[in-house]
């Protein structure tokens, strides 16, 4: 593999904002993720939920904005390695090499490690079966929601995820469960009352206790907590929604400064190796805060210090794209 400029761990809004402004100061770059898809959270995690918090959008869908960073963040055309998971960084005379799962190795001058909260997993019901209906009745989020159209669908969990599931779901779903362990609920307020309010069937103090169906969920009998009752309810869908289990994973063994889960930057971004940036939310400095419309922010100044690292002549200030004619990609400005 060739040695590029710039490698970006981590395909989420913060490593595709790093990937444009890398490539709009005619960087070469490479972006490494562990997920198939480019996009990170917004894709992965809520790809159906409305984003307030964006500038210049008063409203936008997750896999909207996904959609729209992705076509931004690769327009100059970088390198991806999807699907490969980085286990090793090996520092070396020019920069440093990321071995990834795959044992693919990938020489770097710098490195943007925008890895949120790093791989994650979604957190199972336990119960025996489950991993047989993943993708057959079983899913631990929506990626779009016409696959629920006159289904019955049961939502697990007592968070902001089940309850705006539960109630974005009513709109194409034949009926919509909502069934959690207890009756006190982590959601917002206000989705708690609209969710109480609407068509959705609050099943309390209920555990799924067992699976059943052939090639697809057909049912699922739940426990009654209190009174220790069993109903077996029929269910096309389940949407597990109990939280993800996240890990930073091999970057933990990388020689960096951790805590609480994040990497440790000082005002340059710059992690406590020479050459290794940290951004987005897998980023902590004083103030820190997990948003992406500062985690972008954080991309901008790391790639433009990164650069003044290759290249002392060129000016941190990357000038105002305005300015510039994008026809001549490549171009450093
Ligand atoms: C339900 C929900 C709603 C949210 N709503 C909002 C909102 O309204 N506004 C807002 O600002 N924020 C919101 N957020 C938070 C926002 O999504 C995050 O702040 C943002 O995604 C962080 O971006 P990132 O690029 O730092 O990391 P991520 O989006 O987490 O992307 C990190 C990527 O790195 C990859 N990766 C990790 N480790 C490795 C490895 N070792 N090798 C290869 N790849 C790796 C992962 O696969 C992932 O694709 C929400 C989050 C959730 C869960």
């Amino acid at each position: 593999m060739d040695r590029v400029d710039i490698t970006i761990l981590g395909g989420g809004p913060c490593g595709l904002f790093a990937s444009f402004y890398a490539g709009l100061r005619g960087m070469s770059v490479r972006i490494i993720d562990s997920l198939p898809e480019l996009g990170g959270q917004l894709t992965a995690l809520y790809p159906e939920k409305f984003v307030f918090d964006m500038p210049g959008f008063p409203k936008v869908l997750a896999k909207d904005l996904a959609r729209d960073l992705i076509a931004q963040g690769t327009q100059f055309d970088p390198e991806l390695a999807l699907g490969e998971t980085a286990s090793e960084l090996i520092e070396d005379e020019e920069g440093y090499t990321l071995v990834t799962s795959s044992g693919n190795r990938y020489p770097t001058r710098t490195l943007i490690i925008a890895a949120g909260a790093g791989a994650f997993s979604p957190t199972k019901i336990g119960v025996p079966g489950e991993d047989d209906f993943v993708g057959r009745g079983i899913s631990y989020g929506v990626r779009s929601t016409e696959a629920f159209r006159g289904k019955r669908v049961g939502v697990v969990g007592g968070g902001d995820s089940a309850f705006d599931w539960a109630l974005h779901l009513l709109d194409v779903a034949e009926s919509v469960d909502l069934i959690h362990r207890r009756d006190v609920f982590r959601a917002h307020e206000d989705t708690v009352r609209q969710v109480q309010s609407s068509a959705v069937n609050m099943r309390l103090f209920r555990q799924v206790k067992e699976l059943h169906g052939d090639d697809h969920l057909q049912a699922v009998t739940l426990l009654n907590s209190e009174t220790k009752d069993e109903d077996r309810l029929e269910y096309d869908h389940l949407v597990v929604c109990i939280g993800f289990k996240s890990s930073l994973g091999p970057i933990k063994d990388w020689g960096l400064t951790i805590e609480k889960n994040q990497i440790v930057v000082n005002g340059q971004f710059e992690t406590n190796r020479s050459g290794v940036f940290a951004v987005g939310d897998v980023a902590t400095f004083p103030g820190k805060l997990k948003l992406i419309a500062t985690g972008v922010g954080e991309a901008v100044s790391a790639v433009c210090f990164a650069k003044t690292r290759l290249d002392p002549s060129a000016k941190l200030f990357p000038g105002h794209s305005s300015d510039l004619d994008l026809g001549a990609v490549g171009q450093t400005p």
